[in-house]
């Protein structure tokens, strides 16, 4: 399928098998999720631009490659989206962050904006958007039409699991938008959540069940 990418490496698959099983710690949890989600944006960011540079070795001067072109800027969505962030950092340690704040309506499934704060010069930036479950695509969509509006040059959206639904749901409104993912699930629960899945996310990785 265009634009989208299941990362088959076997770390990010072990990891993600690890993940699945009910009876791993919150601890180990969070850890596991911080060390996939590094692994992903390693795959997301893998056609950065590049550009040549002069430098000097111990042993001699040598033109050398360092990234290039607009700078990035992470985009974790809901608390799933914070539990991406600090592995992501270790990876891209000059980032920036764009907090986008959304939570699901248990009701109606709809993504409702609780917070929204973005840097000044997000047309100057690369987004990447930390969302670790895309199970209907009604919050993906919400934080890719903010990421938009706040004017970023591109967006490209990281996930660990990701259903057919909603890969549907976001291209059918923004066709041009990389998905990087593990693997997509056979599809949702009635109250939206992902399966087989991983369950809920936020309290796993924060203990709040
Ligand atoms: N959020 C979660 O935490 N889990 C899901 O399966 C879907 C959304």
């Amino acid at each position: 399928m265009k634009n989208l990418t299941i990362v088959d490496h076997p770390l990010v698959q072990h990891k993600l098998t690890l993940l699945r099983d009910k009876t791993r710690s919150t601890k180990v949890f969070r850890e596991l999720f911080g060390e996939i989600g590094a692994l992903l944006c390693y795959e997301a960011t893998r056609d950065l631009a590049l550009e040549k540079i002069e430098i000097e070795t111990p042993f001699a001067k040598m033109s050398s490659p360092v990234l290039a072109g607009k700078k990035l800027v992470l985009a974790p969505v809901g608390r799933a989206g914070t539990g991406f962030l600090d592995g992501v950092l270790k990876l891209l340690p000059s980032a920036r962050v764009a907090h986008i704040g959304l939570y699901r309506d248990p009701r109606t499934l709809v993504a409702v904006e609780y917070f929204f704060k973005a840097p000044d010069d997000m047309a100057e930036r690369n987004a990447l958007v930390l969302h670790p479950m895309l199970a209907t695509g009604n919050s993906a969509v919400a934080a890719v039409d903010r990421l938009k509006e706040s004017g970023a040059n591109t967006v490209r959206i990281v996930c660990v699991l990701a259903t057919a639904q909603s890969v549907e749901r976001l291209h059918g409104r923004h066709p041009e938008v990389p998905i990087f993912t593990a693997a997509i699930d056979e599809g949702i629960t009635e109250s939206g959540y992902i399966l087989p899945g991983l369950g809920d996310v936020g309290d796993r990785m924060y203990g709040t069940k």
